[in-house]
């Protein structure tokens, strides 16, 4: 800004699209004295699913005004709950830690663990926010890689054990999100791994067949955008994300280009 001081910036959060979550869904139970400090849940890849939430009409009208669950699936991962479009829970939360297990983050991890490194193990907040954010998830439970081509891959079981979890972890959130929307009409897939593994995908749709989704194992394979039977109860879809677009969107409505 120094340079072309005539330059606008404007800054595209990656919150915004979750600001009217239910107050439920923002609270974080601690005392209300942290409010003041902005503690509470925001969510993020909001602009991945800000995108989704505006294509689904177009790819997917028959699901676009219903309760739709996004799994933005790259090496950060997380859920989204929609109802007509909106957000109205996810499964990140004050930041980008919570939630599923990722690349290199554990997701939603009970803090006793934390006060345990910190007190009982004497790490360093610096060597417990390492941990957090670069060792954990598939790297830390493979030992191998963050990288899921690469797991899926391997034979070696710590490596299996951290696809197991992943998906594990992904099907028991999709059960608390359908929670949170009284049910599901549609499940959506996207990012690196949503978009492109077709055994992730199946093996969570199959571990959320429950919910009534039966997966089209052929259109799965070619990637869809529609992966579930025409008689599936609740649709499955691959949907490719677009942040850069969606930010794009952002600045050429802000700046009076669109
Ligand atoms: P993203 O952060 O959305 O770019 O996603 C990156 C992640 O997607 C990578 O770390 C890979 O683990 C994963 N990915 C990309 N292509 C594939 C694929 N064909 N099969 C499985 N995972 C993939």
């Amino acid at each position: 800004s120094r340079e072309y001081p005539q330059v606008p910036q404007v800054a595209c959060f990656d919150t915004a699209f979750h600001r009217d979550l239910p107050r439920v869904a923002k609270l974080l139970p601690i005392p209300r004295r942290y409010d003041a400090e902005g503690i509470q849940r925001y969510g993020f890849h909001g602009l991945s699913y800000e995108y989704i939430a505006s294509v689904l009409p177009k790819v997917a009208p028959g699901i676009a005004g219903g309760r739709v669950i996004v799994a933005h699936l790259g090496s950060g991962a997380s859920l989204c709950a929609l109802r007509s479009g909106k957000s109205i829970d996810s499964t990140f939360g004050f930041t980008a830690l919570d939630g599923l297990c990722m690349g290199t983050r554990p997701g939603a991890l009970d803090p006793g663990v934390i006060l345990y490194l910190l007190q009982t193990l004497r790490l360093s907040a610096s060597d417990v926010e390492t941990m957090l954010y670069k060792q954990s998830g598939l790297l830390g439970i493979s030992g191998l890689s963050n990288d899921m081509r690469d797991l899926l891959k391997s034979s070696e079981p710590p490596a299996q054990l951290a696809v197991d979890y992943f998906v594990y972890r992904a099907a028991r959130e999709i059960g608390a999100l359908a929670a949170v929307l009284g049910g599901i009409d549609a499940l959506v897939f996207t990012a690196g791994i949503g978009e492109n593994s077709a055994e992730i995908r199946a093996r969570i749709s199959t571990a959320s067949a429950w919910l009534g989704i039966d997966l089209d194992p052929e259109a799965n394979l070619s990637g869809g955008p529609r992966i579930s039977r025409q008689d599936s109860r609740v649709s499955a879809w691959v949907i490719p994300t677009n942040e850069e677009l969606m930010i794009a969107r952002h600045l050429s409505l802000l700046l009076g280009l669109g």
